[in-house]
């Protein structure tokens, strides 16, 4: 890619970033959405209790990786851990390094992507692993949107914690009306609370009493991005589909 391909690429990422934050996983990372179906599938989950600490997955896996990357020369993540590569691009399994590469792409995939989804109905590879995911974290809090739980109204239920994908709520966050940092906004949790407590926001505003219009403009800008991103995909992957049928 030339010079200015790369600052063309740089520029958009960086205005989507202040525009929707982490809400890039949600509306964005189509390799997310593969995780969502598979987390949806269950009425129940069958896996309850998870341990907080977990959630420090995603940060101790960039750490790792920038460390290796930096130490080997080469995009250590890409190489070695990227669960999606088992449904994208598989390295050539011409030796043994190769074979183990795929092995460990294939079960991540699985462990991640479909059985803990399945078992928890939480996005597991975003919520434990993700190195980009954390990283999309680190720049929540310069997004314009954000959700947030309104005070006065909540009870509070925890509905809205035992409704995120993520963990990105706790009874503490609850109380200070914050979504955790690793919040994506999904909505989630503005879908399950009773109170109307749960709501979107814009930074520097009140909260409003009928937040819809922060919701709405949200779900613009992530839904233009969406479909910045995976239009040419989608049509490529149907004109595919066409092919092969017809
Ligand atoms: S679901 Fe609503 S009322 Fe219940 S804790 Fe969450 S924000 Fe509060
Ligand atoms: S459920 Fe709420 S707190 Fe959890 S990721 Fe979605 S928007 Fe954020």
């Amino acid at each position: 890619m030339s010079g200015a391909g790369m600052a063309a690429m740089a520029g958009l990422w960086l205005a989507i970033t202040i525009v929707v934050g982490k809400g890039w996983c949600s509306y964005a990372c189509f390799f997310g959405g593969i995780e969502e179906g598979m987390a949806s599938v269950a009425d129940k989950p069958q896996i309850r209790k998870i341990d907080a600490r977990w959630r420090y997955g995603p940060w101790a896996v960039l750490l790792a990786m920038v460390l290796l990357s930096l130490a080997l020369f080469e995009p250590a993540y890409c190489m070695w851990l990227c669960p999606f590569k088992a449904v994208s691009e598989y390295v050539a399994a011409r030796n043994t390094v190769g074979l183990v590469q795929n092995g460990i792409f294939v079960l991540l995939f699985a462990a991640l992507v479909i059985v803990l989804p399945l078992l928890t109905k939480k996005r597991t590879q975003c919520a434990f692993f993700c190195p980009f995911g954390a990283f999309q974290s680190l720049f929540n809090k310069t997004s314009v949107f954000e959700v947030k739980i309104d005070k006065t109204r909540c009870t509070p239920c925890v509905l809205c914690q035992k409704s995120c994908p993520t963990m990105s709520l706790t009874e503490e966050s609850i109380a200070k009306g914050e979504t955790l940092m690793s919040c994506m906004k999904c909505g989630a949790c503005v879908d399950a609370c009773p109170k109307d407590a749960a709501v979107w926001h814009i930074r520097g505003t009140e909260i409003a009493a009928k937040p819809e219009r922060a919701r709405l403009m949200f779900l613009y800008a992530a839904w233009a991005v969406a479909i910045m991103f995976g239009g040419s995909i989608i049509a490529e992957g149907l004109a595919t589909i066409l092919h092969v049928v017809i």
